[in-house]
């Protein structure tokens, strides 16, 4: 069985001090993984205030370089420094605001994984794509792409992210992301194997919250949830953990 994760993603919120207050009031769990992003400012803070509580530290970019002249960037090496096992790669607001491509994504988790530093790989369509019924055209390309030349998926967590349910309040329903985690879960087996497939774990985001959240998380091919905006909320955010608890048991 695949052991469900539930990540919050803080995005360009929180100061230091608010984000060590919020990562103090974070549930901790024993049956499932629990995973916070904070800013880069906050990594080491956080890190050091979870002081291995169970808790993965996770940051939600880097820089596919090691170091050198690259102002203004983050590498994994730094990330790993301030306490990081996960980094988000490939959300949908870096790609559209910081136009990153499935080329530079495939850099960057090559060079994340040098580091043994784990990847949330996310994908997803926008509204345009999957009213024109490009979804899985789209999710194919975004995954033979960014996980080419990439022979080993055992550090890899994928995240089905419908961009037009992110920030957003609409969220796919439970049946829909089903259907798409599937056709996820059945592309990596294409391109990989079975095992691979059966292994990897598929997390929905896009709108997650405590009162949607029981339905998508007991979809099969549902391992978990990468959440935005209610990840911000701590009772939120340890409701969404009880609900995935309970569905582990
Ligand atoms: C996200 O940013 O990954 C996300 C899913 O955000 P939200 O939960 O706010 O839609």
């Amino acid at each position: 069985m695949r052991k469900m994760i539930i990540a919050g993603n803080w995005k360009m919120n929180k100061t230091i001090s608010e984000s060590i207050e919020l990562a103090k009031s974070i549930k901790t769990s024993s049956n499932i993984d629990v995973i916070i992003a904070p800013t880069f400012t906050s990594l080491k803070s956080v890190s050091e205030t979870i002081n291995n509580n169970g808790i993965i530290v996770s940051a939600q970019n880097i820089h596919p370089k090691d170091s050198g002249a690259y102002t203004g960037e983050i590498s994994p090496l730094m990330i790993k420094d301030a306490g990081c096992k996960t980094v988000i790669l490939g959300h949908s607001e870096r790609r559209e605001y910081f136009n990153e491509s499935n080329q530079l994504i495939n850099e960057k988790i090559k060079k994340t994984l040098n580091y043994d530093i784990n990847v949330i790989l996310c994908v997803g369509e926008n509204l345009d794509q999957r009213k024109t019924e490009k979804t899985n055209e789209i999710l194919s390309e975004q995954l033979e792409l960014g996980l080419s030349n990439i022979n080993d998926l055992s550090k890899i967590t994928i995240a089905y992210e419908p961009v037009w349910a992110i920030g957003t309040g609409e969220v796919a329903s439970p049946e829909q992301a089903q259907e798409t985690h599937s056709f996820i879960r059945n592309k990596i087996k294409s391109m990989y194997d079975e095992e691979t497939s059966n292994k990897i774990r598929i997390l929905y985001g896009g709108s997650m919250k405590p009162d949607n959240a029981e339905g998508l998380l007991n979809q099969q091919d549902i391992d978990g949830g990468l959440i935005g905006g209610a990840s911000l909320n701590p009772e939120a955010f340890n409701k969404i953990i009880s609900l995935a608890e309970k569905i582990s048991q």
